[in-house]
């Protein structure tokens, strides 16, 4: 297998020339504060030493091995207590963090780049500092100030991780109906008890202390999602001048088996009467833990391009490099027994769909950064408020849609290899196994779909779903002048109108039939999915053209071609989305159980 290589030039293109990230963060003085591009462009090259050349070569490995669980202890595989190590030693955990207790305060468009970077290289360890990074969010956003002090600079800087502590082994998608209670205690603390099942990272020996973020119900909680709370529970309880005091009495009970991220920790926790503080108000805790699982999602979908791009990269070098029967026009290169594989026309539709998904992904993926870089930091109430209803209707497309893409993307990577994807030896079926979490966990897509469907866009009756059209009605609308842009552009408006036509046969669909939401929505995601990749392929194409001439090195004439193969063979899959979303449910509520 290739070694994973962090694809820096890529990264650098989509932040300062397709989205001029620069500008974004001169516009947020609060933001401009933290970042200049010269600390933004150290950190990228920083984040690309440490996962190509510390975390990508650990990741086959660590597979190999998996976590170990005897007697309540977790041991990790190998090398990952090191490599955990240079995380905390360079602030890696910390980097959107807060800077009053110890973050670096940088972009999420910025740690949008080293997240990909990092899930690339080895998504089983990644996944620590994500989740990680995402507590430290929803104890910024909603603890107390003597919470905030006493746990998020060691949390920031990695010496605590983080994990979340949601589902249980009756309740996953349904957490209204968890069992895991709360009792108040007369010094402001709360004993939490119940199991929680597939907790990643819930215990491990990387960290000196645990943090764990859970999901109980108070005593006299109203029942369903609005009687949940959260309550801040360490593995080790934290004395009052900050050292380490004696274990707290949760536990991990086992470790799952299961088919990929075999390297990171999927625990049983029980809490016995462990000793936890509320984050937050009592029964609001599912609102505070979905700060958490917002920043997640975006991050899950960042994974799927991951997986995707260390797929690729592999991919492309096989292909140049196997060779195997001529190519149909005659032979390349005929001092060789046969042609390698790239000649072919499956191959390369292959490659490119990757292409297409990869860095048309990581350009939705910046662009949704975007919106949470404004809405974070932008004074301006307008302004913040927009970018808030941008990020709750695209969020559950990045997470589904890129993870899907991504999925989709290895299994062509794997194919690309033939039988020698289906073997150990070069790493496709390793990313093919891990990429498939991606898809279920921090709600499944089929929940993600629901949530863009029916919370988002009938929900607010189309009003979220026009900020995005016009957004990119906007885009047309400005470089309709650009005469190399203008197919593209027309092609996009088409596809936007498609997009448009069928949001709000849907909404009036639901007015009459309550499954219409629920029929309607995975496809639905998809065809937003990729009118959204559209949109930002278009916005790659203005890049490249105004550098592409006199480019020898095929950089920006590569994307102006991928482009168009992305507009000539992937974006066309909308039409036949649209018309099967025009059926509504009748085909699909029509069977009775037992006809199933
Ligand atoms: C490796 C791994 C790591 C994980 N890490 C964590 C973690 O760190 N913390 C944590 O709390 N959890 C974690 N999870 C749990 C994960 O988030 C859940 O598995 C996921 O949310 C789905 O819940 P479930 O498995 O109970 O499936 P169910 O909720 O039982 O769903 C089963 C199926 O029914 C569908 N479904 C359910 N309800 C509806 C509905 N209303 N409409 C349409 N379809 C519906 C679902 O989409 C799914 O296809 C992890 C899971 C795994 C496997």
């Amino acid at each position: 297998m290739a070694d994973y290589q962090a694809p820096l030039r890529d990264i650098r293109f989509t932040l300062y020339e397709v989205f001029d990230a620069p500008a974004l963060w001169a516009s947020l003085p609060r933001l401009a504060e933290h970042v200049d591009p010269e600390t933004a462009d150290a950190i990228l090259e920083e984040a690309g030493k440490i996962t190509s050349a510390v975390l990508a070569p650990l990741n086959r490995e660590a597979d190999e091995q998996g976590c170990k669980w005897v007697n309540g202890e977790v041991t990790t595989p190998e090398g990952f207590r090191e490599a955990y190590q240079t995380i905390v030693d360079g602030g890696w955990n910390g980097l959107g963090g807060n800077p009053e207790f110890g973050g670096m305060g940088m972009p999420k468009t910025l740690v949008a780049q080293f997240e990909e970077m990092l899930q690339a290289s080895n998504m089983a360890f990644g996944l620590a500092p994500m989740l990680t990074a995402g507590a430290c969010l929803a104890v910024d956003a909603h603890g107390s100030q003597e919470l905030k002090e006493k746990y998020l600079p060691n949390m920031y800087s990695g010496v605590w991780s983080g994990a979340m502590d949601l589902t249980e082994p009756h309740a996953g998608t349904d957490l209204g109906i968890i069992r895991t209670k709360a009792q108040p205690n007369d010094d402001g603390s709360y004993d939490v008890t119940g199991t929680k099942i597939f907790i990643t990272w819930g215990e491990h020996d990387m960290a000196g202390n645990i943090i764990h973020l859970v999901l109980a119900k108070l005593p006299d909680a109203p029942k369903g999602p609005k009687g949940i709370s959260l309550f801040l529970v360490p593995k080790f309880l934290v004395n009052d001048d900050g050292s380490l005091g004696e274990r707290n009495t949760l536990s991990c009970g086992s470790l799952e088996k299961k088919m990929g991220i075999k390297a990171s920790a999927t625990c049983v926790m029980n809490f016995d009467n462990a000793k936890g503080w509320l984050v937050g108000e009592p029964n609001k805790g599912l609102a505070a833990m979905f700060t958490m699982m917002n920043y997640e999602r975006l991050g899950v979908g960042i994974q799927g391009i991951g997986a995707a791009e260390a797929s690729l990269q592999s991919a492309r070098e096989y292909a140049l490099d196997r060779i195997q029967s001529r190519a149909p026009t005659g032979a390349q290169q005929p001092e060789k027994a046969a042609d390698p594989i790239i000649v072919h026309p499956d191959v390369r539709r292959m490659l490119l769909t990757m292409k297409g998904y990869v860095e048309g992904g990581r350009a939705f993926s910046t662009y949704v950064a975007q919106w949470l870089d404004v809405a974070k930091y932008a004074d301006d109430d307008a302004r913040r408020e927009h970018a808030e209803g941008m990020v709750a209707l695209l969020t559950p497309v990045a997470k589904a849609f890129l993870t899907d893409r991504g999925l989709d993307a290895c299994v062509m990577g794997q194919q690309v290899f033939g039988g020698h994807g289906y073997v150990r030896e070069w790493g496709q079926e390793q990313l093919v196994r891990d990429v498939r979490i991606t898809q279920i966990y921090e709600g499944t897509n089929g929940i993600q779909a629901l949530d863009l469907m029916g919370r988002k866009v009938v929900g607010s009756k189309g009003r979220l779903y026009e900020l995005f059209a016009e957004d990119v009605g906007a885009f047309i609308e400005e470089n309709s002048s650009n005469a190399a842009l203008r197919p593209y552009l027309e092609t996009l408006a088409a596809s936007l109108e498609r997009l448009s036509d069928v949001t709000e046969h849907v909404i009036n669909q639901a007015e009459r039939d309550p499954d219409a939401v629920g029929a309607a929505s995975v496809d639905y995601l998809d065809l937003f999915g990729l009118t959204a990749l559209g949109y930002m392929w278009a916005k790659i194409v203005k890049a490249a053209l105004s550098r592409a001439q006199g480019d020898t090195s095929g950089f920006y004439t590569g994307k102006l071609k991928s482009a168009q193969f992305y507009y000539d063979r992937l974006l066309p899959k909308t039409v036949a989305l649209a018309e099967g979303l025009r059926s509504g449910s009748d085909s699909m509520m029509a069977l009775t159980a037992e006809e199933f």
